[in-house]
C-alpha cells in the first residue's frame, strides 16, 4: 500500500508495518539472525554512533521486529513502539524506565495479579512505593497523588472485575500532578480503544492475547508518543534484555492482519453469551461492559468502540458448580489466557487460586462461583448450547445434593 493515503482501521490492520525488503514479498521477511555483519570497521564505528541507521544486534533491533512494532505503533496512533517479550517484560521496562528510588506510583487495584505483584516486590525492593486505588472513583485518584508520584497506571476494563476506569479524566488529574498515565490496553487491544485519543501518555500490551490472538506466542508491546521517550525507553530495554524475537514477531505481525474482524466477531459472541447468562436462573450476576447492568456501561459507551471479549459471572451453586461447569463443557477450552480465537474457561476458586484457600480468596475478591470466560469466534450457537449442557449439570448436582 502506498503510504500517502488516508484509510480505515481494517485496512490498517492488514497493511501496517509493512517497508520495503529485498525481492518485494508481501509480507516481511523473517530476519532470524542474531546479528549483522559490518561491510568495514568504519561503517561498523558509524552505525554504533549512530550517525547512520542499520542493524547490528537483534536485542537492540531487528528488521522483523521492527516490522511489528511499526504495525502497533500505526493502530495505537502513536509514534513508536517496542516489542517485549512478555507482556510483563513490558511492565518491568516500562517502570524500569519511568520511576527511581524514592518515586511514588499510583496503580487501579483491578490490574493483572503479577503486575501488582512486581510493584509490591520488585519495585518496593528498588524504593519505589505504589497506592492501589479504586480507579473507578476519580476522587480516589486525585487522593492518592503524593509530589513524588511519576505514573498512574491503569487497566480498563480491569482484572477480573472488568471495572471501567475513565481515562481522559484520569489523564487531567495526573497531569496537573506533574505524572504520567500509563493505560495497560490488553483487554480492549487497539480495534476498541485508543487511550492516546484519550489524553494518556504510553501505552502497553500483552501481546500474547488479542493483538496475536491465536495463543501460539508469549509477547508485549510498549508504545510511546514522542522521539525522547522511545530513545529513553530503548536503552532500558536494551539492557534489561527483555525483547522479543524475530520469529514470535513475525507470528504476531500476521495475527494483526485480523485484529479487526477478531474483535467484531469476538463481541457480537460476547454480547450474546452475556444476555443469555444474565438470563439463566443458575447465574447470579453477570459482568460484561456491553450489559446495561454494568456499572461503569456509561464510561464504556464514551470511551470504548466495543464492549470486548471478557466476561465474567458468578454461579449460584458456588465452587461445586465451578468445578462442574468446567468438566462439562464440550467447545470452551479450560484453561487460562485470554484473546484468541478458541473460547477459553477458567474457574479461579479451583483452579488459579485455589491454593490461596477459601479465607485468601475472599481477601482477593475470588468467590467461590466466579468463572472467567474469554469468548472467541466459534459459533456463538455452540458456545450457547455448550454453556447451556453444561449449567443443566450444576444444577442436578445441587438438586442431588438437597435430596441426599
Ligand atoms: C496477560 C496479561 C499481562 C501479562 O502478559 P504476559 O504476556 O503473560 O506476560 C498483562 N496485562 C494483562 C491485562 C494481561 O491480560
Amino acid at each position: 500500500m502506498k503510504k500517502d493515503i488516508k484509510t480505515g482501521f481494517d485496512t490498517i490492520c492488514v497493511h501496517a508495518g509493512i517497508g520495503d525488503y529485498e525481492f518485494n514479498p508481501v509480507v516481511p521477511p523473517i530476519y532470524q539472525t542474531s546479528t549483522f555483519s559490518f561491510d568495514t570497521a568504519e561503517q561498523g564505528g558509524s552505525l554504533f554512533a549512530g550517525e547512520q541507521k542499520g542493524y547490528i544486534y537483534t536485542r537492540m533491533l531487528n528488521p522483523t521486529v521492527e516490522a511489528m512494532e511499526n504495525a502497533v505503533a500505526e493502530l495505537e496512533g502513536g509514534h513508536k513502539a517496542l516489542g517485549c517479550a512478555s507482556g510483563m517484560a513490558a511492565v518491568h521496562t516500562i517502570f524500569a524506565s519511568l520511576t527511581q528510588s524514592g518515586d511514588h506510583v499510583v496503580c487501579s487495584s483491578a490490574v493483572y495479579g503479577p503486575t501488582v505483584t512486581l510493584l509490591k516486590t520488585i519495585m518496593a525492593k528498588y524504593g519505589v512505593e505504589t497506592t492501589f486505588v479504586n480507579s473507578s472513583v476519580l476522587d480516589e485518584i486525585e487522593n492518592a497523588m503524593r509530589p513524588n508520584t511519576k505514573v498512574v497506571f491503569i487497566e480498563t476494563p480491569g482484572n477480573p472485575t472488568l471495572a471501567i476506569s475513565d481515562l481522559e479524566e484520569i489523564a487531567k488529574i495526573t497531569h496537573k500532578h506533574g505524572a504520567k498515565v500509563v493505560v495497560d490496553n490488553t483487554f480492549m487491544s487497539p480495534a476498541l480503544q485508543s487511550p492516546f485519543a484519550l489524553g494518556t501518555d504510553v501505552i502497553m500490551h500483552s501481546m500474547t492475547k488479542f493483538l496475536n490472538g491465536h495463543a501460539d506466542v508469549v509477547g508485549g508491546i510498549i508504545v510511546v508518543k514522542d522521539e525522547e521517550t522511545y530513545v529513553s525507553f530503548r536503552k532500558v530495554l536494551n539492557q534489561l534484555g527483555g525483547v522479543i524475537d524475530p520469529f514470535n514477531s513475525f507470528l504476531v505481525h500476521r495475527g494483526i492482519k485480523t485484529l479487526s474482524i477478531r474483535m467484531q466477531r469476538s463481541c457480537e459472541n460476547s454480547l450474546k453469551i452475556a444476555e443469555y447468562l444474565e438470563s439463566h436462573q443458575e447465574i447470579k450476576w453477570v459482568m460484561y461492559p456491553g450489559l446495561k447492568s454494568h456499572p461503569q456501561y456509561d464510561i464504556g459507551l464514551k470511551q470504548q468502540k466495543g464492549h470486548g471479549g471478557m466476561i465474567s459471572f458468578e454461579l449460584k451453586g458456588g465452587f461445586e458448580a465451578g468445578k462442574i461447569l468446567m468438566n462439562s463443557v464440550k467447545v470452551c477450552t479450560l484453561a487460562v489466557s485470554l484473546g484468541g480465537v478458541e473460547t477459553l474457561i477458567q474457574h479461579p476458586a479451583s483452579m488459579t487460586h485455589f491454593s490461596l484457600g477459601k479465607e485468601g480468596r475472599e481477601a482477593a475478591g475470588i468467590t467461590d462461583g466466579l468463572v472467567r470466560l474469554s469468548v472467541g469466534i466459534e459459533n456463538v450457537e455452540d458456545l450457547i448450547y455448550d454453556l447451556e449442557q453444561a449449567l443443566e449439570k450444576t444444577k442436578s448436582k445441587e438438586l442431588a445434593l438437597e435430596e441426599a
